[in-house]
């Protein structure tokens, strides 16, 4: 069995902490969610299918027709073997070429959708999956093959702090 990667914790406190803001302003696109589960063990998933099939656990009802035409940026926290927003894409465009065909000819123009692909952490290391070439990728920060621990994902928020701030140390 492969060995487990060591940790490194992302906090709330880091960057934006410096600024110390009263309230935050955000300035929204519209933003539609979907889930999908690779790693986490979900009910009728046996243990050999972890890690190599995705569960849609929340999917865009009509999603060929919400994101007809428009431009749309795909966002995850992190991009590690690629196989999710692989499949993301994939998916997500198989749905809009279902409802582009259903067009009748003239309301095909300007009806294409434009994919791009963010992810805030991109692991710099082998990638099962790939994106096609005319789906632009961006990363905010790239890692090394490390596991993150998302502040979200904590169950004992001081304790996660505690842990960051020994490693920052560690790490100095
Ligand atoms: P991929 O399909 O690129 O292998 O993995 C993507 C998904 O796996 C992410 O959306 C996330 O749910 C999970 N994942 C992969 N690496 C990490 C990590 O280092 N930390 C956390 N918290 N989740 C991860």
């Amino acid at each position: 069995m492969a060995s487990e990667p060591p940790h490194h914790r992302i906090t709330y406190n880091e960057e934006i902490a410096e600024f110390k803001p009263d309230l935050i302003i955000a300035i929204v696109y519209p933003i539609f969610a979907i889930g999908l589960s690779l790693y986490e063990s979900l009910p009728g998933i046996k243990a050999e299918q972890i890690g190599s099939q995705i569960v849609r656990t929340q999917w865009l009802h009509d999603a060929g027709q919400i994101l007809r035409g428009k431009r749309v940026l795909i966002v995850d926290e992190v991009d590690d073997t690629r196989t999710t927003l692989q499949y993301a894409v994939s998916e997500l465009q198989k749905d809009v070429e279902d409802a582009f065909k259903l067009l009748p000819e003239h309301e095909r123009e300007g009806s294409k959708t434009q994919f791009a692909v963010f992810a805030v952490h991109n692991k710099l290391k082998p990638k099962h999956g790939t994106l096609p070439d005319d789906v632009p990728y961006y990363a905010g920060e790239e890692v090394g093959d490390i596991w993150l621990d998302y502040p979200w994902e904590a169950t004992d928020i001081e304790e996660h702090d505690r842990l960051a701030l020994e490693q920052k140390v560690e790490g100095a």
